[in-house]
């Protein structure tokens, strides 16, 4: 990133905020055109010491000088911390990112005067290793210059997809928000197991940590299907046959689209 880089203001300044802005920084954009507002002192005062960025106490001084202000409070708040940033907002006109869970862009746009490039972001917890997976969804008024740089900006924690329906932004929730859980559940009952059959726990977490990463990165890397990988190491009367026969059995699939289908509801009730 040259420094022609826009500038960026955080709203909050927090675990996710700052693994962005921690990204960014390490990944060559200039720490003068990152601003950091947040009531916490010492939250300022870390960011500026580790990463070189600017910070205030004064949201609205944060923003007179954005072309892209990512708001990133907690949700229940939302309404509290935007309502009076609305006269700097539309005196700035920069694009609103939302990183916040279940908050409309309808709301976003009424609570920040109207009429403003508004992007709602759904990022998931592995953004703070940079390792996230992002939902982007971005209204009418945001051109495609500023998805462009939206792009980069979240790409600092991972990789970034859009969507073109708000309505999407609840299945990428359903998909990857709350994907990690899904994982770490499927990690926590494999330790489990492997502890019962008589596997130190450390010795199991460490070999199941590594085996997940592993499938992971044979998915991403070679581009072949998941379930193509899953039956090439399926040797006929072998033992992962065996395994995955009794998790089929079991009925996993129509567990893990009914898990899915409960997330997706519950994301519709709370926007
Ligand atoms: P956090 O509590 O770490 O950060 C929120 C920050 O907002 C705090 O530092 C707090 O001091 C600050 N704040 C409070 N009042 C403020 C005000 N008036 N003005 C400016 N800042 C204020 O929470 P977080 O985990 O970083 O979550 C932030 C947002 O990111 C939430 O909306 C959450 O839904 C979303 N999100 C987080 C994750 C995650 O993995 N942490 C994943 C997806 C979405």
């Amino acid at each position: 990133m040259t420094t022609s880089a826009p500038t960026l203001a955080f709203i909050g300044a927090g675990n996710m905020a700052s693994s962005i802005f921690g990204g960014l920084v390490s990944n060559g954009w200039p720490a003068d055109k990152i601003i950091a507002a947040e009531p916490a002192r010492e939250k300022l005062d870390e960011a500026e010491q580790k990463f070189g960025i600017r910070t205030t106490t004064d949201n609205a001084e944060a923003i007179s000088e954005a072309d892209f202000v990512v708001i990133a409070v907690k949700p229940q708040i939302m309404q509290q911390v935007l309502k009076p940033l609305a006269p700097a907002l539309q005196e700035r006109k920069p694009v609103l990112i939302s990183v916040a869970a279940g908050i409309s862009e309808q709301s976003l746009s009424e609570w920040s005067g109207g009429n403003l490039p508004i992007v709602r972001c759904m990022p998931n917890t592995p953004a703070l290793m940079q390792q996230g997976a992002s939902g982007l969804y971005a209204n009418a008024h945001v051109s495609e210059e500023q998805k462009k740089l939206t792009t980069d900006i979240m790409n600092a924690v991972g990789i970034s997809l859009w969507v073109e329906r708000e309505e999407d932004i609840d299945n990428v929730i359903a998909l990857s928000g709350s994907g990690p859980a899904y994982f770490f559940l499927m990690m926590e009952a494999m330790i489990d197991a492997g502890e019962k059959m008589g596997v130190p726990r450390e010795t199991a977490s460490q070999l199941v940590a590594q085996t997940a990463l592993g499938a992971a990165m044979m998915v991403k890397e070679t581009g072949v299907d998941a379930g193509e990988l899953k039956r090439r190491v399926m040797s006929p009367k072998g033992t992962t046959e065996q395994a995955i026969f009794t998790f089929e059995d079991g009925g996993l699939r129509e567990l893990v689209e009914k898990a899915m289908a409960n997330c997706h509801k519950r994301a519709q009730e709370m926007t």
